[in-house]
């Protein structure tokens, strides 16, 4: 699960990390009040107005505006709310902008040189340890440091067992070229980005730029805080930051049923349980002459109400030619599964595309009179191959 850029600072700071200040303003108004405080609290002159979306790449999109005074705040965030904001990360779509974060220019001039850094922590599963990635060539374009000159992107382990280390700290602060209280600063923020990804169960904690201000502090100014899906049942508050407006409609709808749902860009639906089959079944689908339109594992404790969600969910998509359905009964029995079919095709009305329907396995027979009874006009195979056989006609 992703989360804003304004939570994660919160998260941040509340494990000693030191961030670029802020608050997030939905009007214009709220934009104003906000760079109000921050002029009050932190004497701020300058502010910059960040557009949140769970996507990155806003400064050079137009989603990161400097404002030079308190009015500025609000005329700059009143263009950005609203805003379709197109970044490399989002789409050719874009995203829309709800919610704008109004926080404190930290790039001031003084008597040290300002630096940017780029600082992430995930979990690399080659050696089973977590892993800082860091680099001195911080800022907005951290993809193409990677490609052109890798060599300037360094990495230092971390046993999950121990933590990080002190000396790890500091090989990491010195590599970045810091020295006396900047460097200090930096031991303290390492060890509270390890916490706060360690305490969040996260997957990812990515903070581009970090800066080395102009009087050696070290700030978080961006945050990009991935949490691991798995342990968002142990984590209710970290769980309540969700931001749906953010996903996707279909995947909202699919996570709503349990439904595991990717969506892909072929002409074929399928609805398959078990990920192995699922997989089989695009394998098979390819190899028929087309191409799967989603993968979709309706799991092991599919009933009528989640395979009819499936079911309207495939049909969402205009491209979709052919469904087929490939259920194994093992743990799902097969006339659940049909009933579910069913019941989709009498809440759905006339569906214009051919559906294909493999049951095998426990309550196949039940399943299969409960299909024929149903009067619905089907293309019902036994075996793997005629259901391919069955995909390669329905589409020629
Ligand atoms: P991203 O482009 O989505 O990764 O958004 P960031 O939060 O990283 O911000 C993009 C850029 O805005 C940064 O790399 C900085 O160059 C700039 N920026 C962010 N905060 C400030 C600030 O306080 N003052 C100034 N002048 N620029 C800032
Ligand atoms: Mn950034």
């Amino acid at each position: 699960m992703n989360i804003h850029e304004f939570q994660g600072k919160a998260l941040l700071k509340s494990y000693n990390v030191d961030i670029q200040e802020g608050f997030v303003a939905e009007t214009p108004d709220q934009a104003i009040m906000v760079a109000k405080q921050l002029k009050e609290k932190f004497g701020s002159e300058y502010f910059v107005i960040k557009a949140q979306i769970h996507a990155g790449g806003r400064g050079k999109a137009g989603g990161v505006k400097l404002a030079k005074s308190v009015e500025d705040a609000g005329k700059i965030a009143s263009q950005i709310l609203g805003m379709q904001l197109v970044t490399p990360q989002t789409g050719p779509e874009g995203k829309k902008v709800n919610k704008v974060l109004i926080a404190q220019d930290v790039y001031y001039k003084g008597e040290y040189q300002i630096e940017e850094f780029y600082i992430s922590l995930l979990l690399n599963r080659n050696t089973g340890r977590n892993i800082f990635m860091y680099s001195t060539e911080g800022g907005m374009s951290i993809e193409e440091v990677a490609e052109k000159t890798p060599e300037l992107i360094y990495t230092e382990d971390i046993a999950p067992g121990i933590g990080l280390q002190p000396f790890q700290a500091r090989n990491i602060a010195f590599k970045l070229k810091l020295t006396g209280t900047a460097f200090k600063n930096m031991l303290k923020f390492l060890s509270g980005l390890y916490e706060t990804f360690i305490a969040c169960d996260a997957q990812l904690l990515e903070i581009n730029p970090v800066l080395k201000t102009s009087d050696n502090r070290i700030l978080a100014v961006d945050c990009k805080l991935v949490l691991d899906d798995n342990a968002l049942f142990r984590q209710p508050e970290l769980a309540g930051m969700r931001d749906t407006n953010e996903e996707d409609p279909i995947d909202v709808e699919a996570g709503s049923y349990n439904l595991n749902f990717v969506k892909l860009d072929g002409n074929v639906g399928c609805m398959v349980n078990g990920a192995g089959l699922a997989m089989a079944t695009m394998d098979i689908i390819k190899l028929s002459g087309g191409s799967p339109a989603n993968f979709l594992d309706v799991g092991g404790g599919a009933n009528p109400k989640t395979v009819e969600a499936g079911f309207r969910i495939i049909l969402k998509d205009p491209a979709v030619k052919a469904i087929l359905i490939n259920i194994f009964g093992g743990i799902v029995r097969c006339d659940r599964v049909a009933t579910g079919v069913v019941e989709a095709y009498k809440s759905i009305g006339e569906i214009k595309v051919p559906v294909i329907v493999r049951l095998q396995g426990t309550n196949a027979g039940e399943a299969k009179t409960i299909i024929d009874n149903s009067g619905l006009e089907v293309f019902s195979a036994t075996t793997f191959r005629e259901a391919a056989e069955l995909v390669t006609k329905v589409l020629s």
